[in-house]
Protein backbone atom coordinates (compact mmCIF):
# COMPACT_ATOMS: atom_id res chain seq x y z
CA UNK A 1 0.00 0.00 0.00
CA UNK A 2 1.27 3.24 -0.75
CA UNK A 3 1.37 5.94 1.96
CA UNK A 4 -0.43 8.69 0.38
CA UNK A 5 -3.48 7.74 -2.66
CA UNK A 6 -5.44 10.49 -3.73
CA UNK A 7 -7.78 9.17 -6.64
CA UNK A 8 -10.59 10.56 -9.11
CA UNK A 9 -10.37 14.11 -7.89
CA UNK A 10 -12.66 16.95 -8.92
CA UNK A 11 -13.05 20.19 -7.70
CA UNK A 12 -15.54 22.47 -8.88
CA UNK A 13 -15.00 26.74 -8.34
CA UNK A 14 -18.52 27.75 -9.74
CA UNK A 15 -18.40 27.29 -13.20
CA UNK A 16 -14.46 26.71 -12.98
CA UNK A 17 -13.15 22.55 -13.05
CA UNK A 18 -10.12 22.92 -11.20
CA UNK A 19 -9.21 19.76 -11.09
CA UNK A 20 -10.84 17.19 -13.46
CA UNK A 21 -10.07 13.55 -11.89
CA UNK A 22 -6.86 14.29 -10.27
CA UNK A 23 -4.47 11.27 -9.24
CA UNK A 24 -1.39 11.50 -6.52
CA UNK A 25 0.36 8.42 -5.20
CA UNK A 26 3.13 8.74 -2.55
CA UNK A 27 5.25 5.64 -1.75
CA UNK A 28 6.89 5.78 1.63
CA UNK A 29 10.47 7.93 2.08
CA UNK A 30 9.42 8.55 -1.73
CA UNK A 31 9.94 12.56 -2.70
CA UNK A 32 7.55 13.58 -5.56
CA UNK A 33 7.38 16.39 -7.13
CA UNK A 34 4.26 17.96 -8.51
CA UNK A 35 4.37 19.97 -11.68
CA UNK A 36 2.62 21.72 -14.37
CA UNK A 37 1.77 25.61 -15.70
CA UNK A 38 0.10 28.09 -13.66
CA UNK A 39 -3.65 27.10 -13.37
CA UNK A 40 -3.59 23.89 -13.54
CA UNK A 41 -4.46 22.69 -10.21
CA UNK A 42 -1.53 21.94 -8.00
CA UNK A 43 -2.30 23.95 -5.29
CA UNK A 44 -5.95 23.03 -5.14
CA UNK A 45 -4.99 19.32 -5.18
CA UNK A 46 -2.60 19.88 -2.35
CA UNK A 47 -5.66 21.81 -0.42
CA UNK A 48 -7.62 18.63 -1.01
CA UNK A 49 -4.40 16.31 0.23
CA UNK A 50 -4.23 18.44 3.43
CA UNK A 51 -8.27 19.73 3.66
CA UNK A 52 -7.61 22.57 3.49
CA UNK A 53 -10.53 22.68 0.17
CA UNK A 54 -12.84 19.91 0.18
CA UNK A 55 -13.08 17.97 -2.88
CA UNK A 56 -16.44 17.64 -5.05
CA UNK A 57 -15.42 14.17 -5.66
CA UNK A 58 -12.71 11.74 -5.12
CA UNK A 59 -11.12 10.25 -2.31
CA UNK A 60 -7.60 9.90 -0.28
CA UNK A 61 -6.26 7.60 1.60
CA UNK A 62 -3.25 8.01 3.92
CA UNK A 63 -1.44 5.35 5.53
CA UNK A 64 -4.11 2.57 5.01
CA UNK A 65 -7.15 4.82 6.19
CA UNK A 66 -9.58 6.54 4.39
CA UNK A 67 -9.28 10.31 5.21
CA UNK A 68 -11.30 12.21 2.65
CA UNK A 69 -13.94 13.23 5.49
CA UNK A 70 -10.92 14.07 7.74
CA UNK A 71 -10.70 17.60 8.89
CA UNK A 72 -7.29 19.34 8.69
CA UNK A 73 -6.31 19.04 12.01
CA UNK A 74 -7.23 14.99 11.97
CA UNK A 75 -4.86 14.86 9.21
CA UNK A 76 -2.17 16.32 11.03
CA UNK A 77 -2.47 13.92 13.80
CA UNK A 78 -2.48 11.07 11.69
CA UNK A 79 1.22 12.50 10.45
CA UNK A 80 0.70 15.06 8.05
CA UNK A 81 2.02 18.45 7.84
CA UNK A 82 1.92 21.55 5.15
CA UNK A 83 3.67 24.60 4.07
CA UNK A 84 1.76 26.38 1.79
CA UNK A 85 2.35 29.91 0.04
CA UNK A 86 1.17 31.79 2.35
CA UNK A 87 3.27 32.50 5.64
CA UNK A 88 2.62 30.92 8.97
CA UNK A 89 5.15 32.52 10.68
CA UNK A 90 4.77 34.74 13.80
CA UNK A 91 7.10 37.68 13.03
CA UNK A 92 7.32 39.25 16.47
CA UNK A 93 7.75 35.82 18.23
CA UNK A 94 11.15 34.08 18.44
CA UNK A 95 12.14 31.32 15.89
CA UNK A 96 12.09 29.82 19.38
CA UNK A 97 8.51 30.07 20.20
CA UNK A 98 7.16 29.67 16.53
CA UNK A 99 8.38 26.12 16.77
CA UNK A 100 6.95 25.72 20.00
CA UNK A 101 3.54 26.92 18.58
CA UNK A 102 4.26 24.86 15.17
CA UNK A 103 4.02 21.91 18.02
CA UNK A 104 1.03 22.90 19.84
CA UNK A 105 -0.57 22.79 16.42
CA UNK A 106 -0.52 18.78 16.60
CA UNK A 107 -1.61 18.43 19.98
CA UNK A 108 -2.92 20.77 23.00
CA UNK A 109 -0.75 22.61 24.45
CA UNK A 110 -1.90 21.05 27.60
CA UNK A 111 -0.91 17.64 26.39
CA UNK A 112 2.74 19.05 25.48
CA UNK A 113 3.30 20.23 28.83
CA UNK A 114 2.21 17.81 30.56
CA UNK A 115 3.61 14.26 28.58
CA UNK A 116 7.44 15.51 28.40
CA UNK A 117 9.68 17.24 30.47
CA UNK A 118 10.76 20.85 29.63
CA UNK A 119 14.18 19.61 29.32
CA UNK A 120 12.89 17.22 25.95
CA UNK A 121 10.63 19.61 25.00
CA UNK A 122 13.20 22.19 24.19
CA UNK A 123 16.05 19.45 23.11
CA UNK A 124 12.89 19.13 20.69
CA UNK A 125 12.94 22.82 19.13
CA UNK A 126 16.42 23.29 19.13
CA UNK A 127 17.20 19.64 17.07
CA UNK A 128 14.93 21.40 14.52
CA UNK A 129 16.37 24.77 14.64
CA UNK A 130 19.86 23.00 14.65
CA UNK A 131 18.67 20.81 11.53
CA UNK A 132 17.92 23.88 9.16
CA UNK A 133 20.59 25.80 10.35
CA UNK A 134 18.89 28.13 12.39
CA UNK A 135 20.07 27.22 16.43
CA UNK A 136 22.17 30.51 16.20
CA UNK A 137 19.10 32.56 16.03
CA UNK A 138 17.07 30.83 18.22
CA UNK A 139 15.93 33.89 20.55
CA UNK A 140 15.82 36.29 17.74
CA UNK A 141 12.32 37.47 16.70
CA UNK A 142 11.35 35.81 13.25
CA UNK A 143 11.10 39.36 11.61
CA UNK A 144 14.91 39.28 11.71
CA UNK A 145 15.32 36.62 9.28
CA UNK A 146 16.03 36.72 5.43
CA UNK A 147 13.22 35.70 3.17
CA UNK A 148 15.11 31.93 2.60
CA UNK A 149 15.52 31.82 6.77
CA UNK A 150 11.59 32.61 7.09
CA UNK A 151 11.15 29.72 4.49
CA UNK A 152 13.30 26.92 6.17
CA UNK A 153 11.97 28.38 9.77
CA UNK A 154 8.73 27.46 8.56
CA UNK A 155 9.58 24.08 6.63
CA UNK A 156 11.30 23.28 10.24
CA UNK A 157 7.75 24.43 11.83
CA UNK A 158 6.54 21.95 9.52
CA UNK A 159 8.73 19.19 10.39
CA UNK A 160 8.25 19.84 14.35
CA UNK A 161 5.95 17.52 14.75
CA UNK A 162 7.77 14.52 13.08
CA UNK A 163 4.95 14.02 10.01
CA UNK A 164 5.18 10.93 7.86
CA UNK A 165 4.41 13.05 4.90
CA UNK A 166 5.30 16.46 4.14
CA UNK A 167 3.28 19.00 1.38
CA UNK A 168 5.84 21.92 0.44
CA UNK A 169 3.90 24.47 -2.25
CA UNK A 170 6.67 26.15 -3.90
CA UNK A 171 8.48 26.96 -0.95
CA UNK A 172 11.60 28.33 -3.02
CA UNK A 173 9.90 31.06 -4.28
CA UNK A 174 11.33 34.43 -4.14
CA UNK A 175 14.98 32.84 -2.97
CA UNK A 176 18.10 33.51 -4.27
CA UNK A 177 19.78 30.27 -6.28
CA UNK A 178 22.40 29.95 -3.33
CA UNK A 179 19.08 29.59 -1.10
CA UNK A 180 17.58 26.87 -3.21
CA UNK A 181 20.88 24.91 -3.59
CA UNK A 182 20.57 24.86 0.48
CA UNK A 183 16.96 24.45 0.44
CA UNK A 184 17.68 21.10 -1.92
CA UNK A 185 20.51 20.29 0.90
CA UNK A 186 18.04 20.69 3.99
CA UNK A 187 15.15 18.36 2.73
CA UNK A 188 17.05 15.61 1.54
CA UNK A 189 18.12 14.00 4.87
CA UNK A 190 14.31 14.29 6.39
CA UNK A 191 13.98 11.19 3.59
CA UNK A 192 15.16 8.72 6.36
CA UNK A 193 11.58 9.53 7.88
CA UNK A 194 9.58 11.44 5.99
CA UNK A 195 7.64 11.26 2.31
CA UNK A 196 7.67 14.39 0.74
CA UNK A 197 5.00 16.36 -2.09
CA UNK A 198 6.40 19.30 -4.27
CA UNK A 199 5.35 21.45 -6.20
CA UNK A 200 7.76 23.93 -7.06
CA UNK A 201 8.33 26.01 -10.74
CA UNK A 202 12.41 25.09 -10.56
CA UNK A 203 12.60 22.01 -12.81
CA UNK A 204 16.66 21.91 -12.30
CA UNK A 205 16.02 21.63 -8.18
CA UNK A 206 12.99 19.06 -8.61
CA UNK A 207 14.85 16.79 -11.04
CA UNK A 208 17.90 16.87 -7.90
CA UNK A 209 15.59 16.07 -5.29
CA UNK A 210 12.89 14.45 -6.44
CA UNK A 211 12.12 10.52 -7.25
CA UNK A 212 8.86 10.65 -9.02
CA UNK A 213 6.93 13.19 -10.80
CA UNK A 214 3.33 13.86 -11.45
CA UNK A 215 2.43 16.51 -14.18
CA UNK A 216 -1.02 18.25 -13.96
CA UNK A 217 -2.72 20.04 -17.24
CA UNK A 218 -5.95 21.81 -16.67
CA UNK A 219 -6.97 19.91 -13.65
CA UNK A 220 -6.13 16.21 -15.31
CA UNK A 221 -2.43 14.08 -14.66
CA UNK A 222 -0.63 14.33 -18.70
CA UNK A 223 1.94 11.86 -16.75
CA UNK A 224 3.59 10.24 -13.64
CA UNK A 225 6.69 8.46 -13.20
CA UNK A 226 10.38 8.31 -12.22
CA UNK A 227 12.40 11.51 -13.47
CA UNK A 228 13.99 10.34 -16.71
CA UNK A 229 10.10 8.74 -18.19
CA UNK A 230 8.72 12.63 -17.49
CA UNK A 231 11.41 14.14 -18.57
CA UNK A 232 11.41 11.73 -22.04
CA UNK A 233 7.68 12.44 -22.40
CA UNK A 234 6.62 14.10 -25.41
CA UNK A 235 3.32 15.84 -24.21
CA UNK A 236 4.94 17.03 -21.17
CA UNK A 237 7.25 18.50 -23.50
CA UNK A 238 4.88 19.67 -25.52
CA UNK A 239 3.02 21.71 -22.41
CA UNK A 240 6.42 23.31 -20.99
CA UNK A 241 7.02 24.23 -24.56
CA UNK A 242 3.54 25.96 -24.86
CA UNK A 243 3.66 28.17 -22.16
P1 LIG B 1 -1.77 26.15 -9.70
O1 LIG B 1 -1.40 26.01 -8.28
O2 LIG B 1 -1.42 24.96 -10.56
O3 LIG B 1 -1.25 27.41 -10.33
P2 LIG B 1 -4.47 26.43 -8.64
O4 LIG B 1 -4.76 25.11 -8.02
O5 LIG B 1 -4.11 27.54 -7.75
O6 LIG B 1 -3.37 26.24 -9.81
O7 LIG B 1 -5.73 26.89 -9.48
C1 LIG B 1 -6.38 26.06 -10.43
C2 LIG B 1 -7.56 26.83 -10.98
O8 LIG B 1 -8.54 26.98 -9.97
C3 LIG B 1 -7.21 28.25 -11.46
O9 LIG B 1 -7.97 28.54 -12.60
C4 LIG B 1 -7.62 29.10 -10.27
O10 LIG B 1 -7.97 30.40 -10.68
C5 LIG B 1 -8.82 28.34 -9.73
N1 LIG B 1 -9.02 28.51 -8.28
C6 LIG B 1 -8.16 28.12 -7.31
N2 LIG B 1 -8.65 28.38 -6.09
C7 LIG B 1 -9.88 28.96 -6.29
C8 LIG B 1 -10.90 29.46 -5.42
N3 LIG B 1 -10.77 29.41 -4.09
N4 LIG B 1 -12.00 29.97 -6.00
C9 LIG B 1 -12.16 30.01 -7.33
N5 LIG B 1 -11.24 29.55 -8.22
C10 LIG B 1 -10.11 29.03 -7.71
MG1 LIG C 1 -0.17 27.22 -6.97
Amino acid sequence: MPLLEAEGIRKIFGKLTALDGAALTVGENEFHGLIGPNGSGKSTLMKCIAGAEVPTQGKVSFINTDITAFTPSERARAGMSLKFQITSVLPTLTLYDNILLALQGHCSLLDLVFSRSRRQLHDQVMMTLTQFRLADRAFDAAATLSHGQQQWLEIAMALASKPQLLLLDEPTGGMSLEERRVTGELLRPIKQHCSLVIVEHDLDFIRDICDRLTVLDQGRVLATGSVAEIQANKSVQEIYLRR
